[in-house]
């Protein structure tokens, strides 16, 4: 066992991961853990996927890597035509990066640059949503509204502000509908425009479907098409930040799709390549592709692995095998399921107060009063407590939260394989039973 690996808790050494069977881990003593949540809803394909395993070595036997500042590569072009043939309307070009927080970096920089091309350069603010995560780089954490994950690395580097987010269990209020409430949340970001000032706001960024943070947290009906009618109104651009809750996780390829709009950039990440590579791209539309290539004719960002060819490779195997064995369609049916199964579970437990999600993007959330909503202290350390447990039973679920700086409430995200059958969603259910048992024993 090596001394020399920075681990993310450097108090921990973790199991030695060895192998990867469907949607369970291997580690080297052998004990097998049920991937509930797809590492960090990455693993869309579980773990031995022997088509994906086919198309890298394929492509690592012809090429596995040339410089994008130097060539194009097959791969790269065929996973670009093939997301824009599946994406969100008004989507046309693709920028291929590495992972999740540096499709972030490169849309916000993206966003600065539109609005230099335009002669706008005032605009330069980001609004983002609290309780936020759009990832862990400078840029990323700079527009995030995890107060705990930025306040040791103040300053940052973009001035942003946050509004509230859409999350109906906590704040919607008993006189109003889910469409009153949709709107009054959206129109705080209305508000934030117009504080700021109009010329000064380059960006509203948000997760259509909120995953490590709150739990997957959708937005009531309407909510999503009244923040693009604002971002229009004030010439504001809408990042749709889907690195998590896209590429099928939530039952359709993007997750804006089930809000009837788009965005002007949209992130995507971790279903892309769904772990077997790591790649991110931005999905960049038409309006803002057209203002760079008219303006100073390209993007002035880039990073040494991006289009790397065997990652595009393997993501384009991923996309196929999502489409060619038609695993949406399984997305939804295991998502109700898992919905179902775990509501059957819990309906009535004192600690359990809200059960949600879209497909096999589901969240439960912990409640110390069920009748009040009040979170658990954070110093009970609920869903460190569900982790270890989890963990200990061989159940990888992801579980964030805590009361901090106003991010409300423990909760677990499942985010299991597009592959999981009935069993496994029962088994996935009655191991976090037991481990609820445990923890609230
Ligand atoms: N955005 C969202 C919504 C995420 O969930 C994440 C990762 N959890 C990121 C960005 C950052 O992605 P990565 O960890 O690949 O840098």
């Amino acid at each position: 066992m090596s001394s020399h690996v920075l681990h993310r808790n450097s108090l921990v050494q973790p199991p030695r991961a060895v192998a990867g069977d469907g949607i369970y881990i291997i580690d080297a003593n052998g004990k097998r853990y049920l991937d509930a949540s797809g590492g960090a809803a990455v693993s869309c394909l579980g773990h031995s996927d022997p088509d994906v395993r086919a198309a890298i070595i394929e492509q690592v036997g012809k090429l596995a890597y040339a410089h994008s500042g130097f060539f194009s590569s097959d791969p790269m072009e065929e996973l670009a035509d093939d997301l824009i043939a599946h994406a969100p309307a008004g989507m046309e070009k693709v920028y291929f990066v590495s992972g999740g927080s540096e499709a972030v970096e490169a849309a916000l920089k993206m966003a600065r640059q539109y609005f230099l091309e335009l002669g706008e350069p005032d605009r330069k603010f980001v609004i983002a949503r609290r309780q936020s995560y759009h990832g862990n780089t400078l840029g990323a954490l700079s527009v995030g509204g995890n107060m705990w994950r930025r306040r040791q690395f103040e300053p940052l580097l973009i001035d942003a502000s946050h509004v509230s987010p859409c999350y109906a269990y906590r704040d919607q209020q008993a006189n109003e509908t889910a469409e009153q409430y949709g709107l009054r949340v959206a129109n705080e970001l209305e508000e934030a425009i117009l504080t700021l000032g109009t010329g000064r706001v380059a960006a509203f960024v948000a997760e259509p479907v909120v995953g490590a943070t709150s739990g997957a947290v959708a937005a009531v009906p309407g909510y999503f098409k009244r923040i693009r009618e604002i971002c229009d109104r004030y010439g504001v651009l809408l990042i749709l930040d889907e690195v998590m809750c896209g590429m099928g996780r939530t039952g359709t390829l993007h997750a804006i799709e089930q809000e009837g709009i788009s965005g002007d950039l949209q992130t995507i990440a971790k279903g892309l390549g769904a772990g077997y590579q790591p790649i991110g791209a931005v999905l960049v539309s038409g309006k803002i592709d057209r203002a760079i290539a008219s303006g100073s004719g390209f993007f002035q960002h880039g990073h040494t692995y991006q289009g790397h060819a065997t990652a595009c490779a393997a993501a384009l195997a991923t996309q196929r095998a999502i489409r060619d064995r038609d695993l949406l369609a399984n997305v939804n049916i295991q998502g109700e399921n898992l919905q179902n199964a775990l509501t059957a579970q819990f309906a009535n437990h004192p600690y359990i107060g809200d059960i949600r999600g879209r497909g096999l993007f589901r969240g439960v959330e912990f409640v110390a009063d069920r009748a009040t909503k009040e979170p658990f202290d954070p110093a009970r350390k609920i869903n460190a407590k569900i982790k270890k447990t989890a963990f200990a039973n061989g159940l990888m679920c992801y579980p964030m939260g805590g009361t901090i700086d106003g991010q409300l409430g423990d909760h677990v995200l499942f985010a299991p394989p597009y592959i999981v059958s009935d069993e496994q969603i029962g088994d996935i259910v009655s191991l976090f039973a037991k481990t609820v048992d445990q923890v609230f024993a």
